[in-house]
């Protein structure tokens, strides 16, 4: 048995302060570390600022052991940590390359409090940072360690939770990866996750770098392989759904992020997609699966509006009600939504967009919305479309023929495959969606000729 450390952890954002409350529940002693002092104040009053299930319970649960609290001084958390993990922002620079600023300032500010002290804590860099990063952080560190001995060991642990399954993910991962120069000090740091039953994958440095990121861009790709699949099924006539479903059930495709949507979004995937796009290029390499991936991505929203557009004919001065606007369900997060690009290209194209989404707190500001709902009905109220952006479950049991009294128009676009085509047509309503031709359109009929003539072989 290892013995419980005590751990920092900087950033506490999505990543840290899952990453701080789930060690802690493993019995170590962490403090999370963030510069956003309302942030760490929320945090130790046990006020989340976002929305993750079982963390509250974790939070509130290590409140009381006082394995758990929050500071904005280095001085404070670093106090006798053994491990100290990097848990913040890489967004994407404007070439795509990972902005390293953030974790260029941490590890500044871990090397000045270190380099007074006598422990030797490794860092382990958790947030997801371009391949080589290891040689940044040492580059950073060598200016306050005059020797090597004293310096601190550097440690790769790439995380691969969901949000919105971020506390789950933590205790069932499919793998812990940790690199490090030294297989001993990759072992340190995967025996503090003892407990939790997994293959550990231990390896250098780059390497567990490149497999976070692999992981996302292959993930990307099924989504914008799929997409571009679905957009070639709409013209051709043919069942998207079909499609998909027959083809995953090869366990080599599987079915997760093989069905046809809006794109995707979020924090990870697009800025991970493009930043390994610019690993390539640095080293004179060009990607071109990877480019492509991005392009059908983006293209992706343009599709959506256009297909909308074919059925109701020029946006100026339509009503739409968008269903969601977070990147998925089960989230908050808005960051790089989908749905947030669609809704302002109908606005671009003077419609009135009405938006609604399950996660909204009342005090949300929209500035890229005209009006905020507080239920999906109340957000198709005379709408001549509700587009449907994010997967969240309640859509799924929308009340159609009340729908269809309380909308102008008669289209429903579903962007996230949410709905039954022949119950939303049953309603009197007009069906569309990704890969999914609008209902009365000559593909559409098809598809329904199709399906009539399938049920009718049963
Ligand atoms: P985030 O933006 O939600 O949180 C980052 C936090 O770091 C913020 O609270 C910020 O104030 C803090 N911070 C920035 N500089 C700091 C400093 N010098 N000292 C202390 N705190 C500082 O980011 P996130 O979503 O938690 O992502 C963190 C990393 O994890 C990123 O590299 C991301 O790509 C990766 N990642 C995220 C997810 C996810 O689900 N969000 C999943 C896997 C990997």
């Amino acid at each position: 048995m290892s013995e419980p450390q005590k751990l920092a952890v900087i950033g506490c954002g999505h990543v840290g302060a899952v990453t701080a409350a789930c060690f802690a529940d493993l019995g170590h002693t962490v403090v999370g570390i963030d510069v956003d002092e309302e942030r760490v104040a929320s945090l130790n009053d046990l006020v989340l600022p976002f929305m993750e299930p079982g963390l509250q319970d974790l939070f509130e649960r290590h409140s009381v052991t006082g394995k758990l609290r929050f500071t904005t001084s280095y001085e404070d958390a670093l106090d006798g940590a053994a491990f100290v993990f990097l848990c913040v922002n890489t967004p994407a620079t404007i070439t795509g390359a990972g902005d390293l600023r953030y974790v260029r300032k941490a590890v500044s500010q871990i090397a000045e409090v270190v380099s007074r002290g006598k422990a030797r804590p490794v860092i382990v860099n958790r947030s997801t940072s371009p391949i080589g990063t290891e040689d940044t952080i040492d580059t950073i560190l060598s200016r306050s360690f005059a020797t090597a001995e004293k310096k601190p060991i550097i440690a790769a642990n790439p995380e691969f939770t969901r949000e919105g399954y971020a506390v789950y993910d933590f205790f069932h991962p499919e793998r812990i990866v940790v690199g490090a120069d030294r297989v001993e000090d990759a072992q340190c740091v995967a025996d503090l996750y003892e407990g939790v039953v997994a293959p550990r994958v231990l390896t250098d440095l780059r390497t567990a770098e490149m497999i976070k990121y692999v992981s996302n861009a292959f993930l990307a790709t099924k989504v914008s392989f799929i997409n571009e699949i679905a957009r070639l099924c709409e013209r051709l006539g043919v069942d998207v759904d079909v499609v998909a479903h027959a083809a995953a059930m090869d366990p080599r495709i599987g079915n997760q992020y093989f069905s046809p949507g809006v794109g995707y979004g979020g924090s990870c995937l697009p800025k991970d997609v493009v930043a390994l796009h610019h690993t390539g290029e640095s080293v004179g390499l060009t990607m071109r699966l990877l480019a492509s991936v991005h392009d059908v991505n983006i293209s992706q929203r343009k599709h959506v509006v256009n297909s909308i557009r074919a059925v109701t004919g020029p946006l100026e001065g339509m009503t739409v009600a968008a269903w969601g606007v977070t990147f998925k369900s089960g989230s908050e997060d808005l960051r790089e939504s989908p749905a947030v690009d669609i809704i302002g290209l109908l606005r671009n194209e003077g419609a009135h967009v009405r938006v609604y989404d399950p996660s909204l707190r009342e005090d949300r500001d929209l500035p890229f919305a005209d009006e905020v709902c507080r239920t999906a009905l109340d957000a198709a109220r005379d709408a001549d479309c509700v587009a449907i952006l994010t997967d969240w479950p309640e859509f799924e049991a929308i009340d159609l023929a009340e729908l269809r009294t309380t909308m102008k128009g008669r289209l429903i676009y579903d962007g996230r495959d949410m709905l039954e085509r022949a119950a939303v047509e049953d309603a009197g309503l007009l069906y569309c969606g990704v890969g999914r031709p609008a209902t009365g359109s000559r593909e559409g009929n098809a598809r329904n000729g199709a399906r009539a003539g399938a049920n009718g072989s049963q």
